[in-house]
């Protein structure tokens, strides 16, 4: 038999101190300016609520949403914008708010589609960070955790749809009889 089993992997206190503190960088950094955050759709969005609320510099928010087409659940690098912005990208402080950073290829492609709207500037924000999976170069301006391998859900994040309410985030594990 083969089922799934579930492990918390960061805690629900641990993810509230750290937003904040990414949220206190971001403030200093971008102080004095507008910025505005667009949430990767559906992943980020618990991310992207707590961090906005924890900052003190005034923002206006969208969302973009992303489709990777391949085999299994691995990027295959053929990433097709699903549901663009509706705001305009133009002259703004962009900060793309994103679950994770894993082979690359996502926050790759999303970046190119933003960039060729003319921002002022891009930063990237990734909760969590899977440097060593990357198969393009790219480094994220705000990382929350970094972790090597495994699959979590919660907190935005989800296996199947399921798990995303999850207040902590759970490494998840199948378990062979
Ligand atoms: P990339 O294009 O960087 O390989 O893919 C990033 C996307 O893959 C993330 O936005 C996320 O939707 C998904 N992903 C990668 N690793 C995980 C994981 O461990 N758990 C979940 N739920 N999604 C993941």
């Amino acid at each position: 038999m083969t089922g799934l089993s579930k492990e918390i992997l960061i805690p629900r206190s641990e993810i509230s101190r750290r937003v904040q503190e990414l949220a206190d960088q971001i403030s200093r950094e971008c102080a004095g300016e507008e910025i505005l955050a667009i949430g990767v759709l559906k992943g980020a969005f618990i991310f992207m609520s707590d961090l906005v609320r924890a900052m003190a510099v005034p923002c206006q928010t969208d969302f973009i949403r992303a489709a990777s087409y391949g085999a299994g659940s691995e990027s295959s690098g053929n990433v097709v914008i699903t549901k663009d912005l509706e705001l305009a990208v133009e002259g703004r402080n962009i900060l793309i708010v994103e679950d994770i950073v894993d082979t690359g290829l996502t926050l790759q492609h999303i970046v190119d589609h933003i960039k060729r709207r003319n921002p002022k500037s891009i930063k990237v924000c990734a909760f969590l960070d899977k440097r060593k999976r990357r198969k393009v170069p790219f480094e994220a301006d705000y990382v929350g955790f970094s972790m090597d391998d495994g699959f979590v859900v919660g907190y935005g994040l989800d296996f199947n749809e399921q798990y995303r309410f999850l207040p902590d985030v759970y490494v998840i594990r199948t378990d062979v009889d």
